[in-house]
């Protein structure tokens, strides 16, 4: 089932995300909701909050469901190591419309759990790292403007707080 996209304003989306303790058959469906959600949207990642459910679980798939190994399920993640640094532009399904350069580790190592509760290590470099801190940054309570200028940042609001009072956001 396709969910709605919370947007930036929601306030599920700058609250930290608590721990999941139960591993059953709701938590697959809702990654089945959370694959299905982004690969409509499209997008290459999506964190629960985005669909307003404040779990610490994120979906990615850099191939957008191209190929059929492409699906990677973070439960309870978090970077365990960090290498380097990579300035691109970046994007997220709940600002849409709107890309800033956002400087991240060139290679990380994230700690979490499958769907089993089995606990994995899994290390990205270039854009999957940036789709892993990205997302994890979601259950945080973070989003990509609140790591760029202050200057870029405030003039994203203003556009966004311009479309939310013509009721275009
Ligand atoms: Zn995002």
């Amino acid at each position: 089932m396709i969910r709605p996209i919370l947007k930036y304003g929601a306030p599920e989306l700058e609250t930290p995300s608590e721990e999941i303790t139960c591993f059953d058959d709701d938590l697959k469906e809702l990654v089945r909701d959370m694959f299905e959600t982004m690969y409509a949207a499209p997008g290459i990642g999506l964190a629960a909050p985005q669909i307003g459910i404040n779990k610490r679980l994120a979906v990615i798939d850099l191939t957008s469901g191209q190929e059929k190994d492409g699906q990677l399920v973070l439960v309870n993640p978090s970077i365990v190591a960090e290498e380097g640094s990579q300035k691109e532009e970046e994007g997220c399904l709940s600002i849409p419309g709107f890309t800033a350069a956002v400087t991240r580790p060139r290679w990380v190592k994230v700690r979490a759990q499958n769907l089993d509760a089995q606990e994995f290590e899994i290390e990205g470099e270039d854009l999957l790292a940036r789709a892993f801190c990205h997302e994890i940054d979601h259950l945080d309570g973070v989003l990509y403007i609140d790591r760029i200028s202050p200057l870029k940042r405030d003039m994203i609001k203003r556009k966004i707080r311009k479309m939310m009072r013509n009721g275009e956001w």
